[in-house]
């Protein structure tokens, strides 16, 4: 099936993944099987049973900050957001933050949330 159509989705801004040599290093070299969801996408992307200080989700690029006690406290990892805001970010355009969205991979099947 040819899905050009859905490349240039009018929401997601376009990205030219030739300008952004590092990332492709960091997330595909670099890939962690995770056992826990990310507090922020739902996807079962955080290893160690979510007891991964500083590590980033690579779907929606939320860093686990295990300091945080609420959904509406504001993150120093993450910008100051509040897990709330990035949960509301990544629905309308698929990262936390929108400058974050370069880096961001699709979810693999696997990390689908079971319900
Ligand atoms: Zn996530």
């Amino acid at each position: 099936m040819k899905n050009e159509e859905n490349k240039t989705n009018k929401y997601v801004p376009k990205i030219n993944y030739d300008e952004t040599p590092n990332c492709e290093h960091d997330i595909e070299s670099d890939i962690v099987v995770g056992n826990s969801p990310c507090p922020c996408c739902e996807f079962i992307t955080i290893p160690n049973n979510g007891d991964a200080l500083a590590y980033i989700c690579p779907v929606c690029f939320w860093e686990i900050d295990l300091f945080i006690q609420s959904n509406v406290e504001a993150s120093d990892q993450n910008h100051g957001l509040t897990l709330t805001e990035a949960r509301k970010n990544y629905q309308s355009f698929g990262a936390v933050l929108p400058m974050l969205k370069k880096s961001c991979r699709q979810p693999k099947e696997y990390e689908y949330p079971t319900k």
